[in-house]
């Protein structure tokens, strides 16, 4: 079995926009969310960014509410999606992972999406922690809505 060794994301720009406006809506506070799609080789394709309650609400670390992230999986699963990666927000800094995001890597397998500022500006890096290096992300066309939406 070869490695996974992720060498880009694939990422659908309305789930681009929400994860974003997401990150936005946080206004100091950490915000999180998992992210479902299909991995076929080295190639992540992101399907939906679904929000997580982050039940520290600090500005600085997440952890992921454990009945919002299981219910952020159903959604997942209901629609034929793999959980593929995670995504957080850094208000007061760059997309770059923390001390502690890179102690948190899940290991293996996914990818992982910071949105932080750079220059004052809302950015976002995709990141293979395990790795400890950026990923290249590439935008697709919006196949998809916000999942979160049309299911109760
Ligand atoms: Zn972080």
């Amino acid at each position: 079995m070869t490695k996974f060794n992720p060498n880009l994301v694939i990422l659908e720009r309305l789930q681009a926009k929400l994860a974003f406006e997401h990150a936005i809506s946080g206004i100091g506070i950490e915000v999180c969310g998992i992210l479902g799609g299909q991995t076929r080789g080295n190639v992540t394709h992101i399907h939906a960014a679904i929000p997580v309650v982050n039940r520290l609400n600090l500005p600085d670390r997440f952890e992921s509410d454990p009945a919002s992230h299981f219910s952020a999986l159903r959604i997942i699963r209901a629609n034929q999606l793999e959980w593929v990666g995670t995504y957080h927000s850094h208000p007061f800094s760059p997309p770059i992972p923390s001390k502690l995001d890179l102690q948190m890597a899940q290991g293996g397998g996914m990818v992982d999406l910071i949105l932080g500022f750079i220059d004052g500006e809302l950015s976002g890096r995709f990141w293979d922690f395990c790795n400890k290096r950026p990923i290249p992300v590439t935008l697709a066309g919006d196949r998809f809505g916000p999942f979160w939406e049309i299911i109760s």
